[in-house]
């Protein structure tokens, strides 16, 4: 019997994966076993000397792995993982197991993009479908090397073309079953070290009803949607303080518990029977900003990551204030405003929008720190990092990205009195 792999990588879910509705359909056709994995990640030191998955986000990752194990084993499978980490696993494995095909979602930035030409080089056939944006590849008006740059020019265009994203498919009712031989292969078995609960996050993935799974995502969906939250998003959206302020659906986005496509049915159902307004579109506003960063970190893989990003000319180079970059990291540069949200940063591993920019601008022009340094601290900090939300947003901060007026710099006396007027922010996270 032949084995088709399934590699799971954003897409921990099983509605709503036509890359796994896909997988399912071959191996039905061609009665061949279908055996889902996970790959390991090593954990490397960055070159600012901390590791790419601190505490939350390793907690948050195995969360949402066991959550899709055990989604999986409902569906009389079940999830495995080579004990090589990273691609070479999955290589050895299929050689171990004979497949050939190996079934994912497509991810275009460049380490992702790598792996799947590194699986090409040993042999292995490939089939990486587009899933993780709100609108399809094929639905949008320009060629993806012609993608607007700036992000209301996008926005217009998608919009006057009236691009829909796709309507979500079911999660398949039986899986086929994975070979009966799997040799010294194991299911996974990633033992989850929660952090404890801190009673002041913004995102409790400790809690019940926040993990990380695909259960807790679509309940998180009703609640949310069955709310009058939608109704008021653009007047809460910059808060700071409490679990209602935004949507939230950005860790479960990040690990693929939930897809655009899933929200945005639900937001449509929401404008039905609760009714249409600004906020409610500024929801769908929102989702596009992922879509956009999406589409420029594939027509941009490299700029990206270079710290003088899209802008032609070099930038002025001094070199980056890094004893300001480690006080900044760890909530001890002086400013009460931006230090309170440095600490929940660390503390639970999510931050609001408005305090991501916040301390993104400080960081790059109050303390002249590098933005390369402040997006890696981001990724090991994040539970809802996505490396191409993440570096687009900080290029876009730091002046060498998307944003036509060159950069922002936020004024944090400014922006306190403005979202903190009352400090209560700033004494909520006085302590760490
Ligand atoms: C410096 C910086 C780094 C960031 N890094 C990340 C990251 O690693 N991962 C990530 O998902 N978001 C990132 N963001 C974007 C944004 O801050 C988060 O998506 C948002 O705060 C998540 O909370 P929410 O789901 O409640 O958002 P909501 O305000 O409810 O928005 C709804 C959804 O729209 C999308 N969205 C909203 N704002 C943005 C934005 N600026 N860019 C891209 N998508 C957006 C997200 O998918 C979000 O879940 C970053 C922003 C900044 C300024």
């Amino acid at each position: 019997m032949m084995t088709i792999i399934y590699w799971f990588r954003r897409d921990r879910r099983l509605s709503d994966n036509p890359a796994l509705t896909k997988a399912v359909a071959l191996a039905s056709q061609t009665s061949s076993a279908l055996l889902p994995v996970t790959l390991k990640d090593d954990n490397p030191v960055t070159p600012w000397g901390f590791t790419r998955f601190g505490c939350h986000r390793l907690a948050f990752e195995a969360q949402s792995l066991a959550g899709l194990q055990k989604a999986l084993q409902g569906l009389g499978s079940d999830l495995y993982q080579p004990s090589i980490s990273g691609v070479s696993g999955l290589i050895d494995l299929a050689k171990r197991m004979d497949a050939t095909l190996i079934v994912c979602e497509a991810i275009h930035a460049p380490e992702e993009s790598d792996e799947i030409n590194l699986l090409k080089d040993a042999g292995l056939e490939v089939i990486s479908v587009e899933q993780s944006a709100l609108l399809p590849g094929e639905s949008l008006p320009f060629e993806i090397n012609q993608t607007p740059i700036v992000f209301s020019d996008f926005r217009r265009l998608v919009e006057k073309a009236k691009c829909r994203p796709r309507t979500p498919l079911d999660s398949p009712s039986k899986l086929p079953a994975p070979p009966e031989f799997t040799g010294d292969l194991r299911p996974y078995a990633g033992a989850i070290d929660l952090p404890a609960l801190d009673a002041r996050s913004a995102f409790p993935y400790q809690a019940d009803g926040w993990h990380a799974d695909q259960n807790a995502a679509q309940a998180h969906l009703t609640r949310y949607f069955s709310s009058n939250l939608p109704q008021r998003y653009k007047q809460t959206r910059n808060g700071l303080i409490g679990t209602d302020y935004s949507t939230k659906f950005s860790p479960w986005l990040a690990v693929g518990a939930i897809s655009a496509a899933q929200i945005w049915q639900a937001l449509q159902t929401h404008e039905a029977t609760h009714g249409s307004n600004e906020s409610t579109y500024w929801i769908w506003f929102e989702l596009l900003w992922r879509d956009h960063f999406q589409l420029m970190m594939q027509r941009f893989p490299t700029e990206l990551f270079a710290r003088s990003g899209l802008v032609k000319h070099p930038i002025q180079s001094r070199s980056p204030n890094t004893q300001g970059f480690k006080r900044w990291c760890s909530g001890n540069t002086g400013n009460a405003f931006i230090d309170a949200a440095m600490r929940e940063l660390a503390a639970t591993g999510y931050l609001s929008n408005r305090m991501r920019q916040n301390v993104a601008s400080f960081l790059i022009h109050d303390l002249h720190g590098d933005w390369l340094a402040g997006a890696a601290w981001f990724e090991h900090c994040l539970i809802d990092f996505d490396v191409r939300s993440n570096q687009g947003n900080w290029a876009y901060i730091a002046g060498v990205g998307t944003d036509p007026r060159g950069g922002r710099r936020f004024n944090p006396q400014k922006q306190a009195h403005d979202y903190d007027r009352n400090a209560a922010y700033q004494q909520l996270w006085s302590m760490p």
